[in-house]
This record gives C-alpha cells, structure tokens and sequence, in this order.
C-alpha cells in the first residue's frame, strides 16, 4: 500500500511532534508553508501553538484562503489546541482582529482555563477512538463552549466542559495528544485520509 501524503501547516507551533508521530504511523508527511505544498497533500493537521500567529502568518503566506478552500472542499483536517481555535467557525477571546479558517460548527473560547491552571493532564475517555482513557494533556488550552448541528462532541472533561469534537472529516481537540504519544486520534485521522 503507498503512503498517505499528508501536511501538517507549518507556519509556527509543535510541528515536529506532529510531523514524528504521523511519520511513526506510515505516512509520508510534508510540511506546509505554501499554496503548492497544501495542493499535494491528502489531509492536513494544524498544530498547537499560538493561534493569532498562525492566524497572522497565514495570511501573510497567502495561505488564508487556499486553507480555508482546502477545508471547505472536504480535505481531512486534524486539529490540536491552536488548531482548534483556528478550525472554530466562531471564536471568543481571540486577540484584536483575529480571523479562524472555519470548519467546525461550534463556538471555541481561547485560553478559556486561564489563571493558575494554565496547564494540566487528566483522562478522557473518548469513545469515538476506543480502548483505555486518553491521556489529555491541555496547555493554555480553549474549550468548546458551543456546538451546532453539524458538529459532534467527541470528548469533554468530567466536569462537562467540551474538549474534543468532530464535524465530517474534520476533528478538534482542546488538548494535544501528539504531546503524549497517544496516537489513535492520529490514526482516526489517517482513516479519514484513506476514505476521503
Ligand atoms: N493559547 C493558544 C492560542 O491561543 C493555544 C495553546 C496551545 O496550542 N497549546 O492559540
């Protein structure tokens, strides 16, 4: 079987935790900076890291709109903290002019944890991926704060608050699972790719 090809935006965030965990899981994976690189890739993941940066240098790179084409055209997109964010349809607490690509029909709010615990690991448990609990690091972390119609909730915290959710091909998560070499989110991806 040939490898997947598949991208992860590599504008600013963990790229390289992405990039080695996908490679651990068979595919062929190219980092993505510009408009010809998205164009020959099958799927794509969108780090964690500073949203309104990817936000800025998106546009910057001219990748604002060949992402958000991408996305809107059914392209597979995996999304961790930063990447939820950016794949949020609406966002509260964005900084001053911040702009999402769109994707998921649900409300995210930035940094939603704030305060003294700005970063904390917990279980999940998460259905849509099997097996035991998911390891869920979270690190200035949004929360889902609402969800619409065509979006699912995937994964949410004891407390009830919203930490993952999935909209077709498209899935996003609060937390960052290639943090933690928990890879079945990673794989779920992968199997979208395939069936795309
Ligand atoms: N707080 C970051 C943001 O606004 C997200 C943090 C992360 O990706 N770990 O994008």
């Amino acid at each position: 079987m040939t490898a997947l090809r598949v991208g992860v935006l590599a504008l600013q965030g963990d790229v390289r935790e992405h990039t080695r965990m996908l490679t651990g899981l068979g595919a062929d994976v190219v980092p993505i900076r510009r408009p010809e690189e998205l164009a020959r890739v099958e799927g794509l993941v969108l780090p964690g890291g500073e949203s309104s940066v990817i936000d800025k240098l998106s546009r910057a790179f001219g990748m604002r709109e060949p992402l958000r084409a991408a996305i809107a055209d059914g392209m597979p997109v995996l999304g961790t903290c930063a990447g939820l964010i950016l794949l949020a349809e609406r966002l509260v607490d964005g900084i001053e002019g911040q702009q999402t690509l769109g994707g998921l029909d649900v409300t995210v709010r930035r940094n939603a944890f704030g305060g003294q615990v700005e970063s904390f690991e917990t279980e999940l448990d998460v259905p849509a991926v099997g097996g035991p609990p998911v390891r869920a690091t979270f690190i200035r972390a949004p929360i889902v704060e609402e969800v619409g119609p065509a979006a699912e909730v995937i994964a949410s915290l004891p407390d009830g608050r919203l930490v993952g959710v999935r909209q077709d091909a498209i899935i996003g998560l609060s937390f960052h699972p290639e943090l933690d070499s928990e890879t079945r989110f990673h794989e779920l991806f992968l199997a979208s790719v395939r069936d795309a």
